[in-house]
């Protein structure tokens, strides 16, 4: 995994711009993923040039969509730790909190940030719906980005919260996204945000191109969002 990740990250135009024992955490990180995904439903990919590519080089390709030194980053429905952990491993300055609704992913992720060694990055349980409501995490963040959680419309609802006015959001989505963005540019709009722009990457030593949608927070979110999951399903802005 570890000579996987170093060359694609030179491919992604960060060799250098990276700490040098990255590839090699990231790699550490990968085998500790793949070793707890025996027992625990982690992650549908088990193979290592596949946790390397579609997990670690997925993430890394976040890289220059932003400057994230010395910022605050909260990942929504972090699952095992994608994207918020292999960004923290890539800008140690990057304070990252990871959350999920599932306790035990948030426990495996909060021993592995330990056996990594990493600071400044916590793993925490709760749905973002109610975090987003506490004023510990509402409009605390620079960043907020989620891949594979939910539809875009609801996603914002989720995630815009968080952040603070002139963060962003980036969203991870696939290139056939268009629609869905299309559907979500009123909720964007009620929840206090700008849609931004649209970036797509090849992943590297891969032909799948994955697409970042960046929504800048332009104005505080109203405080009656984000609702009830139930009703946000219901009854999507
Ligand atoms: N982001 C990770 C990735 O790309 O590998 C995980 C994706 S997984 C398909 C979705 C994760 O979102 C799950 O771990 C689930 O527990 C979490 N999740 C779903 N809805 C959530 C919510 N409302 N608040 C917090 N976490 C949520």
């Amino acid at each position: 995994m570890e000579a996987l990740i170093r060359t694609g990250l030179a491919q992604l135009g960060q060799a250098g711009r990276v700490p040098e024992d990255a590839p090699a955490l990231l790699a550490r990180y990968g085998a500790l993923l793949l070793e707890k995904n025996r027992v625990m439903n982690l992650t549908a990919i088990t193979q290592p040039q596949d946790v390397a590519t579609l997990h670690m080089l997925d993430c890394a390709a976040l890289l220059d969509c932003a400057r994230f030194e010395g910022k605050t980053l909260i990942d929504v429905g972090t699952g095992a730790g994608f994207p918020g952990l292999p960004l923290k491993i890539l800008t140690p300055s990057l304070e990252v909190t990871l959350l999920d609704s599932l306790n035990k992913r948030v426990d495996w992720l909060n021993e592995t940030i330990d056996t990594l060694g990493l600071k400044g990055v916590r793993a925490v349980h709760g749905r973002a719906e109610e975090a987003g409501r506490d004023p510990a995490f509402r409009e605390r963040f620079d960043f907020a980005a989620a891949r594979a959680v939910a539809d875009l419309r609801l996603l914002c609802e989720l995630c815009l919260p968080f952040l603070k006015v002139g963060g962003r959001f980036l969203a991870m989505k696939g290139t056939d996204c268009g629609d869905e963005v299309d559907k979500a540019l009123p909720a964007i709009q009620v929840l206090g945000g700008r849609l931004e722009g649209r970036i797509d990457r090849l992943i590297p030593h891969t032909d799948v191109t994955h697409r970042v949608v960046l929504v800048e927070k332009t104005s505080p979110t109203p405080e009656k969002y984000p609702r009830r999951w139930a009703k946000m399903q219901k009854v999507p802005l």
